[in-house]
């Protein structure tokens, strides 16, 4: 039995006997093989906030879009949407960059997100947070407090490697973290960063492999570099 087991077992009987009556569950600190399905049963009604944070490249998309596969699967109600301002693939649907897809509603604001929700959503995602308007971090408050499930996917920092408001925030207030890494195209070590290679100050310039690159701490630079590969 491994170390991750027998915690597991241990927190599941002592779980059991302080709360035999009710269901139980929440069992995130000590279980870390398949946490994320076991974890996540609702209590006293309410929803949580799950924020996937990483660099570009880190796989923040294919997760998102992974835990909603698994919510439609499991037969839940599921709305997906994403900032406007992200046509990098394709309006209706949210990518990643390895092409996997999901149906998606391009929102331009918070307000207008919060107007389309459905009053029996039980699963909510969310893509390209940082392109969001604060006001998300209140919405996803609500929306949590009302019973969904409230899934984050967002850059954590900018091209210069600040925090990228309002994934901060919403890092915050989430039940549940995960944070994702891409390969440093440099070095191939584990890249947190996300590298501009055109030359440009504006801190949204909308793009993908023809404008960033994933580099680690010692390859990133806070302003933009020649593309490593051609
Ligand atoms: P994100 O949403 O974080 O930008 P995606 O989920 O869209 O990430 O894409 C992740 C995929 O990107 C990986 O599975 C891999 O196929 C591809 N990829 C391209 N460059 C890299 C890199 N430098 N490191 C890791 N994955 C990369
Ligand atoms: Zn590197």
């Amino acid at each position: 039995m491994t170390f991750g087991e027998l915690n597991d077992r241990l927190l599941v009987s002592r779980i059991h006997r302080e709360y035999s009556q009710k269901a139980f569950l929440m069992v995130e600190e000590f279980a870390f093989d398949n946490a994320d399905e076991r974890r996540k049963v609702r209590q006293n009604g309410t929803g949580w906030i799950e924020v996937i944070a990483g660099s570009m490249f880190s796989g923040k998309s294919e997760e998102l879009i992974r835990r909603l596969n698994r919510a439609r699967i499991a037969r839940q109600r599921v709305q997906v949407f994403k900032p406007g301002i992200d046509e990098r693939y394709s309006i209706e649907e949210i990518a990643s960059h390895s092409g996997q897809k999901h149906m998606s509603i391009p929102v331009a604001t918070t307000a207008e997100m919060m107007k389309q929700v459905k009053d029996d959503t039980e699963v909510i995602g969310i893509d390209e947070a940082q392109f969001f308007d604060m006001a998300i971090i209140d919405a996803a408050n609500e929306l949590a407090e009302s019973g969904k499930r409230v899934i984050i996917a967002g850059l954590d920092q900018d091209f210069t490697g600040k925090p990228f408001e309002p994934m901060p925030q919403l890092l915050s207030i989430a039940e549940f973290i995960t944070k994702t890494h891409a390969i440093c195209v440099k070095c191939g070590s584990t890249a947190n960063y996300s590298q501009r290679t055109v030359e440009s100050e504006e801190l949204v310039e909308v793009g993908a492999a023809d404008k960033y690159e994933a580099r680690c701490r010692r390859c990133f630079i806070p302003h933009a570099d020649a593309p490593t590969l051609p």
